[in-house]
């Protein structure tokens, strides 16, 4: 796996989009329309089952990965079960007719304009602040 032998740096990104950077939102749609279930649906007892498929594959990703990391399963069973979790994520969002993509890439510049003059602004603690050029992600247009 060409994965295994690079380092995901944001320098080596642009040979990363491609592979790492799949349409998920596409790709759940197509999953979503060759398994015959709803794509933007109104109706409540789909929305239950999406979400109770991503608490059953978070469940499923926090025991690959152990309590407190004791007992924790191979890195690969561990990876599997956070690619699960997202895909129920997107399967959620697709469900709902929600363009989970652009929201993330919106999440994503909101973060990034936390920065400081291209540097975290830290608390004594080190936690990230938001700097004052923070801008919170809109997204009431995607509803
Ligand atoms: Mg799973």
């Amino acid at each position: 796996m060409i994965f295994q032998r690079l380092k995901l740096t944001s320098s080596n990104s642009s040979t990363l989009n491609s592979m790492a950077h799949p349409d998920l939102l596409g790709q759940a749609i197509k999953f979503r329309e060759a398994m015959s279930q709803p794509i933007a649906t109104e109706n409540a007892a789909v929305h239950t089952l999406q979400l109770n498929l991503i608490v059953e594959e978070f469940e499923e990703f926090i025991e690959a990965c152990g309590i407190s990391f004791t007992n924790e399963e191979p890195a690969e069973n561990q990876l599997k079960e956070l690619a699960d979790l997202v895909y129920v994520c997107f399967q959620y969002a697709v469900a709902r007719g929600w363009p989970l993509d652009e929201a993330l890439d919106r999440v994503y510049h909101s973060n990034m304009s936390k920065l400081v003059d291209g540097k975290p602004l830290r608390r004594e603690d080190g936690k990230v602040l938001k700097g004052p050029n923070y801008e919170p992600p809109f997204l009431e247009d995607l509803l």
